[in-house]
């Protein structure tokens, strides 16, 4: 028989700390994510795009669901969602829902760590509603981020919670897909699964929570072969969103199977080793200048293919607004030549170079404008080399063939540095990025990418090396120098770091 599906999503990963809140136009653009979109147009999304809800799709179609589309909505990571926008579109969904007469299943795209201007927990909030509106009998499933801050209640409303396993998230899609497979074996099955969950007592600085690296790689691989433990029909760990003061901030491990004894042995066994790679998730973070100048130096070496430096502070992924100006700054003083740096997002720089033309000399002002402590504004005399109208496909694994919009554009070229400006912010992943604006990414000694780990999916290939740089912004590199008030007691700020004690 043709199963009825529910679709729905609504993701955001929330900064506590970062300057700007996820308004409901934030979720209309849906930058990185897909426009807000309703109903039928939901279905509609480009097959290629690297989305759970585009791999549930996928699968519904081949499933032959009867698919009921809700709502979409997704925005960039920034400060909380505001209350305005989190209760018209968990309102809307909810309503969706509870109105979409006899359902099979739900099956959700989420985040993981979205928080509300008025609540911690945002997918919490949703996830009891929707169950109160199809009430227990009805399977509910939710494919999630890697960086999900996974509560309690998220377990327990949801049949079954399904995490990313890479990061650079190349497998947001995939996700999508194995969530949906997982709706259609607890219908098949018509009860539910044994649950378990752990979440473990330190924070992990998403700079070492990387898949491509090491300790990161093993423990996916380990969670995939827990998965295949018998009896066990899912596991899933998330490295949790370090930049969130909330009570279930951190890594994660949850896990479903036959029996409570089941899920709870595979639970543990990946719990487990994650407390025991704790002192292994670190690496070197270097000053600007220091970065600039190892760069340079590196870049004069044998070997092939630009040294890129991650400006890790500034990652509009965790809630940067991608324009504070430090290393841009460092590579000015340093006098770096064949250095590109991008995306340096400011609307009113943007504009000012279009009015000047292309070939003009100009003198701009540009970010610094977060009021961020040891971040000001970056002024002087640019060569205006292209403008563009922001619009191209990002081809890269990691965007997967979306479109991006990132408003009036230009390549600005001052010394030997050249700057990828823009006008709406997105995250630095991709090589097209820097081709829009005519720059060949691969020709440059030095790339800054304002990003932390997810420009690796398409950068690493070309990459002569990479260097972390800690330039004043939004996202520090250790979480332990945030000022959390409301975390869980005794969790641990960084790993092997001191314990939160609430004041
Ligand atoms: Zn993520």
């Amino acid at each position: 028989m043709t199963r009825r599906i529910a679709l729905a999503g609504f993701v955001h990963e929330s900064n506590s700390f970062a300057p700007t809140p996820a308004g409901i136009e934030a979720f209309r653009h849906g930058g990185g994510y897909l426009p807000m979109a309703r109903g039928a147009a939901i279905l509609e999304a480009p097959r290629g795009v690297n989305l759970p809800i585009v791999g549930a799709i996928l699968h519904g179609e081949a499933q032959g669901w009867d698919m009921v589309p809700i709502l979409y909505a997704g925005a960039l990571p920034s400060a909380p969602v505001t209350r305005d926008a989190y209760d018209r579109i968990a309102g809307e969904i909810v309503e969706g829902i509870a109105g979409a007469g006899k359902l099979d299943g739900v099956f959700l795209d989420l985040h993981g760590a979205m928080v509300a201007e008025h609540l911690e927990d945002g997918e919490g909030e949703l996830l009891a509603r929707i169950r109160q509106a199809v009430g227990p009998a009805v399977p509910v499933v939710a494919a999630l981020d890697l960086h999900g801050n996974i509560s309690r209640e998220m377990v327990e409303a949801a049949d079954l919670l399904v995490g990313f396993r890479t990061y650079p998230h190349v497998d947001m899609a995939e996700t999508g897909r194995r969530a949906a497979k997982q709706l259609d074996r607890l219908i098949a099955q018509g009860k539910p699964d044994a649950k378990a969950f752990r979440q473990l007592d330190f924070l992990i600085p998403i700079a070492w929570q990387s898949t491509s690296m090491q300790p990161g790689a093993g423990l996916y691989e380990l969670a995939a072969e827990a998965e295949g433990m018998p009896g066990v029909a899912s596991v899933s760990l998330f490295m949790g969103f370090p930049a969130a003061d909330i009570r279930d901030c951190g890594p994660s491990v949850v896990a479903y199977g036959e029996t409570p004894e089941l899920a709870r042995r595979a639970c543990d066994r990946v719990a487990d080793a994650v407390g025991m790679c704790e002192p292994a998730f670190s690496g070197e973070v270097l000053e600007p200048e220091a970065g600039v100048r190892r760069a340079m130096e590196l870049a004069q070496r044998a070997g092939e293919g630009p040294v890129i430096i991650a400006d890790t502070q500034d990652n509009p992924g965790a809630g940067g607004d991608s324009n504070t100006t430090g290393m841009l700054k460092a590579l000015v003083a340093c006098d770096a030549q064949d250095a590109a740096i991008g995306l340096m997002v400011d609307a009113e720089a943007a504009a000012a170079a279009h009015a000047a033309g292309e070939g003009a000399e100009v003198e701009l002002t540009m970010g610094g404008r977060a009021g961020i402590p040891g971040d000001t504004p970056f002024t002087g005399r640019f060569t205006v080399e292209r403008l563009a109208d922001g619009r191209f496909d990002a081809k890269g694994p990691f965007y997967g063939g979306v479109t991006l919009e990132l408003g009036p554009s230009a390549c600005l070229r001052i010394g030997g540095v050249r700057v990828v400006l823009t006008s709406e912010k997105t995250q630095m992943a991709d090589r097209e990025m820097y081709r829009f604006v005519g720059i060949d990414p691969e020709a440059q000694a030095i790339l800054v990418n304002k990003s932390s780990v997810h420009f690796r999916a398409d950068f690493q290939p070309i990459a002569r090396t990479i260097l972390v740089c800690a330039a004043p912004g939004p996202m520090p590199v250790s979480p332990a120098s945030l000022p959390f008030t409301r975390l869980r007691r005794g969790v641990r700020l960084a790993p092997m770091g001191r314990s939160f004690v609430p004041a």
